[in-house]
């Protein structure tokens, strides 16, 4: 196997903040560079097979990755000096507020986890169309490191660098409003805030259920809509996610299946041994941990029904 680059795809615009984690296994030691054939070159056609494939973009973030990304941020606008001064003072944010801004990015629902990795919803793609050039680059956080690195040395007022962050944010908020840019909520549902009457919206919740969420921030009112859980259900084996309030709690399968709350229980208890006896069982083993069948058994039960 081998191959030649002839249109580099994502990777053009990627430049230099291309993850460093990109290397496929085995796969690329194998594979080799074809060799330089110019037209009229006469060579011995051995095979010939033609196969369609795509270029694999990136991929996505894991938390850790993230993290490691945002300590290194790597090629700042290509300026050698700036990203020496970033690698310098530990990258963006420091190891005590890394973990916080991501989870911010949570929150404010402009990503969300899909197993390990971080997905950008659609709020936090429009936020990055949105946000004026200048904030989305690492650059900015170098220069600010090197202006206060300079103060630190003494080298700067620091009179001079707070007046002038104080005109810059003055400046970053007119240019927003007078921006024709608009943002468009992808998720708005008919059902209006019990507190302030705007149109709530529809975002996924931290455990994977649905939130409604009103979009004034201020308000801030939230309802949690449905939640996963780790009931299987009965026709197709996948978890359930239960929905509803009191009285109407449902359990619902994307197979279709649907069985109410009251019902579920009702169904469980007549499969026999009743969660409490189970617990005190496997409270009264020495090792539940162990790994003998009946205590998989038992341990696969309680996640089942926990
Ligand atoms: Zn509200
Ligand atoms: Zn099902």
């Amino acid at each position: 196997m081998g191959r030649r680059v002839i249109k580099e795809g994502w990777k053009a615009a990627y430049g230099a903040f291309e993850p460093s984690e990109e290397t496929d296994d085995a796969e690329d030691e194998r594979e080799q560079e074809l060799p330089d054939i110019k037209q009229g070159d006469t060579i011995e056609l051995i095979s010939a097979k033609a196969a369609e494939g795509r270029t694999k973009p990136p991929a996505r973030y894991t938390e850790a990755a993230l993290l490691t990304a945002m300590e290194h941020p790597g090629g700042v606008g290509r300026d050698k000096e700036l990203s020496k001064t970033l690698e310098e003072t530990g990258g963006l944010g420091t190891p005590a507020t890394r973990a916080d801004i991501i989870e911010k990015l949570f929150s404010a629902f402009y990503a969300e986890r899909n197993g390990k990795s971080i997905i950008p919803t659609a709020k936090g793609i429009q936020l990055v169309g949105l946000v004026p050039e200048e904030l989305r680059s690492a650059a900015m956080t170098a220069q600010w490191e090197k202006r206060l690195g300079a103060i630190a040395r003494g080298e700067e007022r620091s009179e001079l660098f707070v007046a002038e962050m104080r005109k810059y944010a003055s400046r970053l908020v007119d240019e927003v409003k007078a921006s024709d840019k608009s943002y468009v909520h992808e998720n708005v549902t008919r059902e209006k805030c019990p507190e302030c009457g705007k149109f709530l919206l529809e975002v996924k919740g931290k455990k994977g259920g649905k939130m409604l969420v009103c979009p004034d921030r201020e308000c801030g009112w939230r309802k949690s809509t449905s939640v996963a859980t780790n009931a299987r259900c009965p026709n197709c084996h996948k978890k359930m996610e239960l929905r509803g309030d009191g009285e109407k709690r449902m359990f619902v399968c994307v197979c279709g299946f649907r069985e109410r709350l009251a019902d579920f229980e009702k169904r469980r208890e007549e499969r026999g041994a009743g969660k409490a006896d189970v617990s005190r069982y496997m409270r009264s083993q020495k090792d539940p941990g162990g790994s003998t069948a009946l205590a998989d058994a038992l341990r696969k039960w309680q996640e089942e029904n926990s």
